[in-house]
Protein backbone atom coordinates (compact mmCIF):
# COMPACT_ATOMS: atom_id res chain seq x y z
CA UNK A 1 0.00 0.00 0.00
CA UNK A 2 1.00 3.81 -0.23
CA UNK A 3 3.35 5.21 1.80
CA UNK A 4 1.71 7.48 4.83
CA UNK A 5 2.14 11.01 5.07
CA UNK A 6 2.15 11.64 8.57
CA UNK A 7 1.35 15.56 9.91
CA UNK A 8 2.78 16.84 13.07
CA UNK A 9 0.00 18.90 14.54
CA UNK A 10 2.06 20.23 17.34
CA UNK A 11 -0.09 23.50 19.21
CA UNK A 12 -2.93 24.57 18.28
CA UNK A 13 -4.46 26.86 21.02
CA UNK A 14 -3.82 23.66 23.54
CA UNK A 15 -2.89 24.82 26.98
CA UNK A 16 -0.56 23.23 28.99
CA UNK A 17 -2.85 21.89 31.74
CA UNK A 18 -3.53 18.90 29.98
CA UNK A 19 0.11 18.37 28.40
CA UNK A 20 3.45 20.77 29.75
CA UNK A 21 4.95 19.42 26.72
CA UNK A 22 2.83 21.79 24.38
CA UNK A 23 5.34 24.02 22.27
CA UNK A 24 4.55 28.02 22.65
CA UNK A 25 7.58 30.01 21.97
CA UNK A 26 9.43 29.49 18.00
CA UNK A 27 11.99 27.72 19.84
CA UNK A 28 9.94 25.20 21.28
CA UNK A 29 7.96 24.49 18.16
CA UNK A 30 11.49 24.35 16.03
CA UNK A 31 12.84 21.79 18.49
CA UNK A 32 8.97 19.78 17.87
CA UNK A 33 9.36 20.26 14.38
CA UNK A 34 12.68 18.84 13.98
CA UNK A 35 12.12 16.02 16.76
CA UNK A 36 9.09 14.93 14.76
CA UNK A 37 10.57 14.65 11.37
CA UNK A 38 13.04 12.34 13.11
CA UNK A 39 10.25 10.07 14.17
CA UNK A 40 9.14 10.41 10.39
CA UNK A 41 6.70 13.48 9.95
CA UNK A 42 6.72 14.78 7.17
CA UNK A 43 4.70 17.86 7.66
CA UNK A 44 4.69 20.52 10.24
CA UNK A 45 1.34 22.44 11.41
CA UNK A 46 1.92 25.05 14.11
CA UNK A 47 0.18 28.35 15.65
CA UNK A 48 1.61 31.25 17.01
CA UNK A 49 1.53 31.75 20.81
CA UNK A 50 2.85 33.81 23.28
CA UNK A 51 5.33 32.48 26.06
CA UNK A 52 1.67 32.32 28.36
CA UNK A 53 -0.23 30.28 25.69
CA UNK A 54 -2.37 33.21 23.64
CA UNK A 55 -2.80 33.42 20.81
CA UNK A 56 -0.12 35.74 18.50
CA UNK A 57 -0.72 35.80 14.97
CA UNK A 58 2.40 38.32 14.40
CA UNK A 59 4.38 37.50 11.39
CA UNK A 60 7.06 38.04 13.05
CA UNK A 61 6.27 34.82 14.66
CA UNK A 62 5.63 32.91 11.66
CA UNK A 63 9.02 34.47 9.72
CA UNK A 64 11.39 33.72 12.95
CA UNK A 65 9.90 30.10 13.22
CA UNK A 66 9.39 29.19 9.59
CA UNK A 67 13.18 30.27 9.05
CA UNK A 68 14.13 28.48 11.99
CA UNK A 69 12.53 24.95 10.90
CA UNK A 70 13.94 25.43 7.15
CA UNK A 71 17.38 25.85 8.94
CA UNK A 72 17.88 22.62 10.58
CA UNK A 73 14.82 20.34 9.01
CA UNK A 74 13.63 20.01 5.10
CA UNK A 75 9.98 18.97 6.83
CA UNK A 76 7.20 20.67 4.91
CA UNK A 77 5.63 23.48 6.45
CA UNK A 78 1.99 24.18 6.97
CA UNK A 79 0.92 27.33 8.20
CA UNK A 80 -2.49 28.80 9.36
CA UNK A 81 -4.67 31.98 9.01
CA UNK A 82 -5.27 32.26 12.66
CA UNK A 83 -7.94 30.90 14.20
CA UNK A 84 -11.76 32.29 13.66
CA UNK A 85 -10.38 35.07 12.19
CA UNK A 86 -13.48 37.10 11.51
CA UNK A 87 -12.49 40.70 12.36
CA UNK A 88 -11.06 41.07 8.98
CA UNK A 89 -11.65 40.46 5.09
CA UNK A 90 -9.46 37.58 3.10
CA UNK A 91 -6.88 40.32 1.98
CA UNK A 92 -6.02 40.59 5.83
CA UNK A 93 -6.47 37.07 6.58
CA UNK A 94 -3.73 36.09 4.26
CA UNK A 95 -1.77 38.65 4.93
CA UNK A 96 0.39 36.48 7.14
CA UNK A 97 1.35 33.78 4.07
CA UNK A 98 1.87 37.01 1.93
CA UNK A 99 5.07 38.22 4.58
CA UNK A 100 6.17 34.58 4.59
CA UNK A 101 6.49 34.61 0.77
CA UNK A 102 8.65 37.37 0.56
CA UNK A 103 11.66 34.75 1.38
CA UNK A 104 12.89 31.55 0.18
CA UNK A 105 13.94 30.83 3.67
CA UNK A 106 10.48 32.07 5.61
CA UNK A 107 8.40 30.97 2.49
CA UNK A 108 5.64 27.68 3.51
CA UNK A 109 5.00 25.00 1.35
CA UNK A 110 1.18 24.57 1.91
CA UNK A 111 -1.53 27.46 3.25
CA UNK A 112 -4.98 26.04 4.46
CA UNK A 113 -7.99 26.37 2.88
CA UNK A 114 -11.04 25.51 4.92
CA UNK A 115 -13.85 25.28 2.51
CA UNK A 116 -17.13 26.06 4.34
CA UNK A 117 -18.84 27.91 7.67
CA UNK A 118 -19.43 26.26 10.94
CA UNK A 119 -20.78 27.29 14.69
CA UNK A 120 -17.18 26.37 16.60
CA UNK A 121 -18.53 27.32 19.91
CA UNK A 122 -16.67 25.38 22.72
CA UNK A 123 -18.86 23.27 25.23
CA UNK A 124 -18.62 22.72 28.69
CA UNK A 125 -19.03 19.19 29.69
CA UNK A 126 -18.58 19.93 33.37
CA UNK A 127 -21.65 22.45 32.98
CA UNK A 128 -23.43 21.28 30.79
CA UNK A 129 -23.62 24.10 28.35
CA UNK A 130 -21.44 26.50 26.15
CA UNK A 131 -18.73 28.51 27.73
CA UNK A 132 -19.10 30.58 23.74
CA UNK A 133 -22.27 31.44 21.87
CA UNK A 134 -21.21 33.08 19.20
CA UNK A 135 -17.82 31.95 17.51
CA UNK A 136 -18.59 31.40 13.78
CA UNK A 137 -16.39 29.89 11.84
CA UNK A 138 -17.17 32.12 8.44
CA UNK A 139 -14.78 30.83 5.22
CA UNK A 140 -17.15 32.54 2.38
CA UNK A 141 -17.59 31.16 -1.29
CA UNK A 142 -15.75 34.60 -2.09
CA UNK A 143 -12.90 34.71 0.65
CA UNK A 144 -12.45 30.76 -0.53
CA UNK A 145 -11.66 31.75 -4.17
CA UNK A 146 -9.41 35.10 -3.01
CA UNK A 147 -7.42 32.08 -1.29
CA UNK A 148 -7.36 29.98 -3.81
CA UNK A 149 -6.33 32.58 -6.20
CA UNK A 150 -3.52 33.61 -3.91
CA UNK A 151 -2.05 30.13 -3.21
CA UNK A 152 -1.80 29.23 -7.34
CA UNK A 153 0.03 32.59 -7.48
CA UNK A 154 2.79 31.46 -5.22
CA UNK A 155 2.35 27.77 -6.50
CA UNK A 156 1.40 26.76 -2.88
CA UNK A 157 -0.65 23.63 -2.70
CA UNK A 158 -3.85 23.96 -0.88
CA UNK A 159 -4.56 22.24 2.54
CA UNK A 160 -8.21 21.55 1.92
CA UNK A 161 -9.88 21.18 5.26
CA UNK A 162 -13.17 19.56 5.44
CA UNK A 163 -15.48 19.89 8.51
CA UNK A 164 -18.84 18.21 7.16
CA UNK A 165 -19.90 16.80 3.79
CA UNK A 166 -20.92 20.49 2.68
CA UNK A 167 -17.33 21.42 2.24
CA UNK A 168 -16.13 18.33 0.64
CA UNK A 169 -19.08 19.53 -1.49
CA UNK A 170 -17.53 22.90 -1.91
CA UNK A 171 -14.08 21.38 -2.55
CA UNK A 172 -15.90 19.42 -5.93
CA UNK A 173 -17.28 22.54 -7.36
CA UNK A 174 -13.89 24.06 -6.87
CA UNK A 175 -12.43 21.38 -8.63
CA UNK A 176 -14.46 21.33 -11.11
CA UNK A 177 -14.57 25.02 -11.40
CA UNK A 178 -10.75 24.31 -12.15
CA UNK A 179 -9.30 26.51 -9.32
CA UNK A 180 -8.05 23.76 -7.44
CA UNK A 181 -5.55 21.69 -8.41
CA UNK A 182 -4.99 17.97 -8.57
CA UNK A 183 -4.66 15.74 -6.33
CA UNK A 184 -6.95 17.81 -4.02
CA UNK A 185 -5.29 17.10 -0.24
CA UNK A 186 -8.37 17.20 1.90
CA UNK A 187 -8.07 17.17 5.47
CA UNK A 188 -11.21 15.66 7.49
CA UNK A 189 -11.30 17.41 10.97
CA UNK A 190 -12.98 15.37 12.80
CA UNK A 191 -14.01 17.31 16.29
CA UNK A 192 -14.44 15.48 19.84
CA UNK A 193 -15.52 16.62 23.25
CA UNK A 194 -15.93 19.88 23.32
CA UNK A 195 -16.20 20.81 19.88
CA UNK A 196 -19.29 19.82 17.46
CA UNK A 197 -18.68 21.65 14.38
CA UNK A 198 -17.41 18.47 12.54
CA UNK A 199 -18.57 14.85 12.06
CA UNK A 200 -17.73 13.06 15.39
CA UNK A 201 -14.58 11.15 15.76
CA UNK A 202 -15.62 7.80 15.12
CA UNK A 203 -15.52 5.00 12.36
CA UNK A 204 -19.25 6.37 11.56
CA UNK A 205 -17.74 9.62 11.47
CA UNK A 206 -14.89 8.85 8.60
CA UNK A 207 -17.37 7.07 6.43
CA UNK A 208 -19.72 9.83 6.46
CA UNK A 209 -16.38 12.27 5.34
CA UNK A 210 -14.89 9.28 2.42
CA UNK A 211 -18.56 8.23 1.22
CA UNK A 212 -18.49 11.96 -0.32
CA UNK A 213 -15.22 12.59 -1.57
CA UNK A 214 -15.59 13.79 -5.43
CA UNK A 215 -15.67 11.49 -7.70
CA UNK A 216 -14.11 11.49 -11.01
CA UNK A 217 -10.94 13.50 -9.53
CA UNK A 218 -8.07 12.91 -8.04
CA UNK A 219 -8.37 13.36 -4.17
CA UNK A 220 -5.75 12.23 -1.19
CA UNK A 221 -7.52 12.22 2.36
CA UNK A 222 -6.02 12.89 5.53
CA UNK A 223 -7.67 12.81 9.17
CA UNK A 224 -7.61 15.50 12.60
CA UNK A 225 -9.56 14.40 15.63
CA UNK A 226 -9.60 17.70 17.45
CA UNK A 227 -10.04 17.16 20.68
CA UNK A 228 -10.26 14.18 20.38
CA UNK A 229 -8.23 10.90 20.77
CA UNK A 230 -7.34 9.51 17.10
CA UNK A 231 -5.49 7.01 17.76
CA UNK A 232 -9.09 5.49 18.06
CA UNK A 233 -9.18 5.81 14.43
CA UNK A 234 -5.70 5.12 13.67
CA UNK A 235 -5.89 1.14 12.63
CA UNK A 236 -9.01 2.26 10.31
CA UNK A 237 -7.33 5.16 8.64
CA UNK A 238 -4.26 3.60 7.85
CA UNK A 239 -5.94 0.25 6.56
CA UNK A 240 -8.02 2.17 4.35
CA UNK A 241 -5.34 4.03 2.75
CA UNK A 242 -5.80 7.36 4.40
CA UNK A 243 -3.31 9.49 6.11
CA UNK A 244 -2.94 11.08 9.41
CA UNK A 245 -2.57 14.69 11.32
CA UNK A 246 -1.79 14.60 14.58
CA UNK A 247 -0.57 15.95 17.79
CA UNK A 248 -0.80 17.41 21.16
CA UNK A 249 -2.38 20.73 19.29
CA UNK A 250 -5.46 19.09 19.21
CA UNK A 251 -5.58 16.13 22.34
CA UNK A 252 -3.38 15.89 25.53
CA UNK A 253 -1.94 12.39 24.60
CA UNK A 254 -0.56 10.66 27.38
CA UNK A 255 0.40 6.60 27.51
CA UNK A 256 0.05 4.52 30.83
CA UNK A 257 -0.62 8.07 32.21
CA UNK A 258 2.36 9.81 30.92
CA UNK A 259 1.95 13.10 28.82
CA UNK A 260 3.61 12.19 25.66
CA UNK A 261 5.74 15.03 23.30
CA UNK A 262 4.97 15.54 20.12
CA UNK A 263 7.67 13.16 18.65
CA UNK A 264 6.37 10.15 20.70
CA UNK A 265 2.91 11.19 19.46
CA UNK A 266 4.56 10.79 15.86
CA UNK A 267 6.32 7.65 16.78
CA UNK A 268 3.73 5.97 17.99
CA UNK A 269 1.65 6.48 14.38
CA UNK A 270 4.56 5.36 12.75
CA UNK A 271 5.02 2.36 14.70
CA UNK A 272 1.56 1.49 13.88
CA UNK A 273 1.38 1.94 10.62
CA UNK A 274 4.75 -0.07 9.75
CA UNK A 275 2.85 -3.02 11.59
CA UNK A 276 -0.07 -2.98 8.89
CA UNK A 277 2.72 -2.69 6.37
CA UNK A 278 3.16 1.02 5.54
CA UNK A 279 6.13 3.39 5.55
CA UNK A 280 6.32 6.87 6.59
CA UNK A 281 6.57 8.77 3.63
CA UNK A 282 9.89 11.11 3.27
CA UNK A 283 9.70 14.90 2.20
CA UNK A 284 10.59 13.59 -1.11
CA UNK A 285 7.97 10.99 -1.21
CA UNK A 286 4.98 13.54 0.59
CA UNK A 287 6.17 15.73 -2.52
CA UNK A 288 5.51 13.14 -5.01
CA UNK A 289 1.75 12.07 -3.54
CA UNK A 290 0.44 15.48 -3.40
CA UNK A 291 2.05 16.74 -6.87
CA UNK A 292 4.21 19.24 -5.45
CA UNK A 293 6.95 20.93 -6.61
CA UNK A 294 10.10 19.02 -6.10
CA UNK A 295 12.18 21.78 -4.17
CA UNK A 296 10.70 24.53 -2.22
CA UNK A 297 9.56 27.52 -3.47
CA UNK A 298 11.53 30.71 -3.91
CA UNK A 299 10.08 33.85 -3.23
ZN1 LIG B 1 -4.29 24.82 13.17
Amino acid sequence: MDKIIIEARVNELASRRGNPHVPFLPGEIIADAVACAEEGASIVHFHGRTSDGAPNHDPAFYLETNAGIRARSDILIHPTLGYVANDTDAKGRFAAIEEMMKSAETAPDFAPMDTGSVNVDWWNPEEGGYDTTELIYKNSTGTLMYFAERIRHYGLTPYLVSWNVSFTRQIEQFLKMGVLPQPAYICFCMTDEIIFAGHPGTAKGLDAHTAFLPEGFDTVWTVVNYKGDLFDLTEKIIREGGHISIGLGDYAYTDGGRNLTNAEVIAKVVAQARAMGREPASVAETRKILNMPDKRIAA
